[in-house]
């Protein structure tokens, strides 16, 4: 018998003080408390097995089991979970760090992905432009102004080709990049550059873009990254 049906049979049968540690329970822990190591490693797996141990709640361990694995089968799934049904989410690491995506790290197959972002504060009528990141990938659900992701850095003649390309409007005159940041999440690289840039005339957004008011910037999340340069743009 293994350690995993062991402890389930101690815990929910016998309510043995005997923490379970699946799958599920890896990834919940691992997002909760923001943990990057690997649960494939020895020294991972004893983490996650002494905090669960800490975490289990010695008057029904096999509620208290049961209800952990719970969440990672129905919430804290591996893509797309239900963070706003989640009753972790307040107190949950990766998510205010946007880190869900990455966690948790399996170093057998953790290989580093480097991505280039490129991303531009074009402004119209007093509002900016702003995007709701996609489903199936970092940042799901926050908002972000207008990206290109190149496989390779660009300059600023590419990135005008591009908006062209995205927005079927022209020419793009642009500005920078005015700021540069490589930012780590546990398997991408994000080498990101900023520009500005005015709206053509005539210009016919993409579907996805949405035109915010400056003052009306607060109520859409952004990934801190982003968040970070906004600031700094807005301050001058
Ligand atoms: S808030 Fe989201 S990522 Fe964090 S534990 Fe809950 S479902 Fe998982």
């Amino acid at each position: 018998m293994g350690d995993y049906t062991a402890a389930a049979v101690a815990s929910i049968a016998f309510g043995l003080p005997e923490p379970v540690v699946d799958g599920n329970v890896y990834r919940v822990l691992a997002r909760v408390f923001g943990i990057a190591d690997p649960i494939d490693s020895t020294t991972g797996r004893r983490t996650f097995r002494e905090l669960a141990a800490r975490l289990l709640d010695p008057a029904d361990p096999g509620t208290h089991n049961q209800a952990v694995m719970e969440l990672g089968a129905l919430v804290c799934t591996p893509r797309n979970p239900a963070c706003s049904a989640c009753p972790l989410a307040a107190r949950c690491i990766a998510r205010k760090q946007d880190r869900i995506a990455g966690l948790p790290v399996k170093q057998g197959r953790t290989r580093v992905r480097d991505r280039w972002f490129h991303y531009v504060w074009v402004e119209q009528d007093g509002g900016i432009f702003l995007r709701e990141r996609p489903a199936g990938d970092i940042w799901q659900g926050l908002w972000e102004p207008p990206l290109i992701e190149g496989t390779r850095q660009l300059g600023t003649r590419a990135m005008a080709t591009a908006l062209k390309e995205l927005t079927g409007s022209g020419p793009w005159k642009l500005q920078g990049p005015l700021h540069e940041v490589r930012h780590v999440l546990s398997h991408q690289h994000l080498h990101t550059r900023f520009w500005t840039a005015e709206a053509p005339a005539g210009l016919r957004p993409p579907k996805d873009w949405q035109l915010v008011p400056l003052k009306e910037l607060g109520r859409y999340p952004l990934p801190r990254l982003v968040e970070r340069w906004v600031e700094m743009h807005l301050r001058g």
